[in-house]
């Protein structure tokens, strides 16, 4: 995994944020990518061209329904057709449905579950044949610290993430032996659209309980990304990635 060179990585959620950042920075690495987005094709388009010229690899999006386990197949053969085999996939798609446990709706507990958690294992499940077949593979889940220490009026997000983790730790138990590995990744509060919702004074009161003082970028969520990406003795493990705001 330390040669990028014609190394070929999938992103979920590419189009945004964190999996955007991601993007940028595997093509800078030299990896060819592509990745999945649900709407906005020109946006897409755009990070195609601007994440090239960084490297000078093939980048690629495809508009994909990750609670979909076909269109999940249709993106990952898109993938593999016009890339080639997948050494690395990173699962960034997501969603928020937030409300406390007793005013949470059926479908807003779904919703979340179908995306973050079933979304996951749609994406994993459809590259780790391949993975298998060449003895190779790094896989990075994206999780979150609600997922490791919960966080109130999101019972339905923290279950999704928490599962995105115990499925990780399963899977690098699973497939260590073919060569390849499963990490997750837990961020706090990073400066995104999933965020950018929140109001002017929960900001500054959630910045208040950062150690470092300050909302996270998605810049340096994907240069975790890409330190597990290379690292070649880890699995099975959960970095958070917070400013110290579970400490
Ligand atoms: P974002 O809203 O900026 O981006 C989310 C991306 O997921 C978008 O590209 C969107 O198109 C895609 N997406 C949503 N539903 C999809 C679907 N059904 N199929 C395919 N793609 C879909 O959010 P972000 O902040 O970049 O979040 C990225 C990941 O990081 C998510 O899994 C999120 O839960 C996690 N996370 C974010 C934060 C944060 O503070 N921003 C904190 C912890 C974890």
């Amino acid at each position: 995994m330390t040669d990028p060179v014609n190394r070929v990585a999938l992103v979920s959620g590419g189009s945004r944020g964190i999996g955007r950042a991601t993007v940028l920075r595997l093509a800078r690495d030299g990896f060819d990518v592509a990745f999945c987005y649900r709407s906005g094709p020109d946006a897409a388009h755009a990070l195609e061209r601007e994440a090239e010229q960084l490297g000078g690899g093939r980048v690629v999006g495809r508009r994909a329904d990750v609670s979909d386990a076909d269109s999940v197949r249709e993106l990952v053969a898109f993938t593999e057709e016009r890339l080639g085999p997948i050494d690395v996939a990173v699962t960034s798609a997501g969603i928020t449905r937030d409300n406390p446990l007793l005013l949470m709706k059926d479908e807003e507990w779904r919703q979340v579950m179908d995306v973050n958690l079933d979304g996951t294992f749609h994406l994993c499940r459809s590259v780790v044949f391949g993975m298998m077949k060449r003895k190779t593979g790094c896989i990075v889940n994206i999780s979150s610290v609600a997922g490791v220490h919960g966080h109130a009026t999101q019972s339905n997000y923290a279950a999704s993430k928490a599962g995105i983790i115990g499925f990780t730790k399963s899977l690098a138990k699973e497939v260590g032996r073919y060569g390849i590995r499963a990490n997750a990744v837990a961020p706090g509060f990073i400066d995104t659209d999933m965020t950018a919702t929140l109001s002017e004074s929960v900001r500054k009161q959630m910045s208040g309980s950062i150690p470092l003082g300050r909302f996270g970028r998605p810049e340096e969520v994907a240069d975790m990304v890409a330190f597990l990406v290379g690292a070649e003795y880890v699995t099975g493990a959960v970095f958070e990635i917070d400013g110290g705001i579970v400490i």
